[in-house]
């Protein structure tokens, strides 16, 4: 027993060993060559997000709705008007968010040092040297401190933080809703057409289509039809994970770190502004933040 002990001690031992040299060339790797990989990841990811939105707004307005209203018709026309404004809030939304410095940088000078009695809160960092505020962390892909980082984006091509938090939830919410009206396009065009069952591997095995002039077709929003049920639960699910963030104030870079909850209130103000959620009619709606992410009040322990 001791002695396989040993053997799956010493194997283990060495399976770290070689992790931690994977993720010590990673980062080397990283260190190394981050500006040529900034520059082809960040804008990779945002082309095909931003082909996905344009994709699925011809695709929907300009191919299922027709088929769906009377393109003369106010409902037509309503429906739109409601896919113009989802997408001026995705794409405001993630514009502001990619133009809005969130680094510790963005703080005024003289908050850029603790204050008396503030400085046992905040840490050194070793890539920037100097010390940085309570919740501030580095990105490596960033190259600085963020304040109150949460996750670096790869699709605005920055760090998500306290100063754009907003807009990326308000990006998520938007996008979950535009996937959202497209699911609701596709499924009432599939069910018209009585096409659900179509792109099911079984029923193409059992069934013959050769007597189905419109099997193709129907194939095809079948197919659509199961992308936007994908499309939409992917915005949806980074979306509650967000929500569910905010409500807790805590970030998915400490993701189990609730200090910092004072109230679900004021943890929604604390990221959305004074306005809370109005900001999610526009990005263009001001909201001052509270704080200006440099200090932190940690909840009471009783
Ligand atoms: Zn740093
Ligand atoms: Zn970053």
């Amino acid at each position: 027993m001791v002695r396989m002990r040993g053997r799956f001690g010493v194997a283990f031992c060495r399976h770290r060993r070689m992790c931690f040299r994977v993720e010590e060339g990673i980062l080397w790797c990283l260190k190394r060559h981050r500006g040529k990989f900034v520059s082809l990841l960040h804008p990779i990811s945002a082309f095909t997000l931003l082909s996905v939105i344009v994709f699925l707004f011809v695709y929907e307005l300009g191919y299922v709705l027709p088929l769906l209203t009377d393109p003369l018709g106010m409902w037509h026309k309503l429906n739109w008007l409601l896919a113009i404004y989802i997408v001026f809030n995705i794409l405001g939304n993630w514009w502001l968010g990619f133009m809005c410095n969130t680094a510790v940088d963005s703080v005024p000078p003289k908050r850029q040092h603790p204050t008396v009695g503030e400085a046992h809160l905040w840490h050194y960092c070793s890539s920037c040297q100097k010390l940085v505020p309570p919740r501030s962390w580095h990105c490596r892909l960033c190259n600085q401190c963020i304040l109150k980082r949460d996750h670096h984006c790869t699709f605005s091509g920055n760090c998500i933080g306290h100063n754009n938090q907003r807009y990326f939830l308000a990006f998520l919410f938007h996008l979950s809703l535009g996937s959202g009206l497209a699911l609701v396009y596709n499924t009432l065009l599939v069910w018209k057409s009585k096409a659900f069952m179509v792109a099911e591997p079984l029923f193409l095995i059992n069934e013959n289509h050769a007597n189905d002039p419109d099997f193709n077709w129907k194939y095809t929003i079948a197919c659509m039809f199961k992308l936007s049920f994908f499309l939409f639960m992917v915005p949806l699910a980074m979306f509650a994970l967000q929500m569910v963030m905010v409500y807790r104030n805590s970030t998915c870079y400490r993701i189990l770190d609730r200090s910092y909850d004072v109230g679900w209130r004021q943890n929604f103000e604390i990221v959305l502004g004074k306005r809370r959620f109005w900001t999610f009619f526009s990005p263009t709606i001001s909201s001052a933040l509270p704080n200006d992410g440099a200090q932190w009040f940690q909840r009471q322990h009783v």
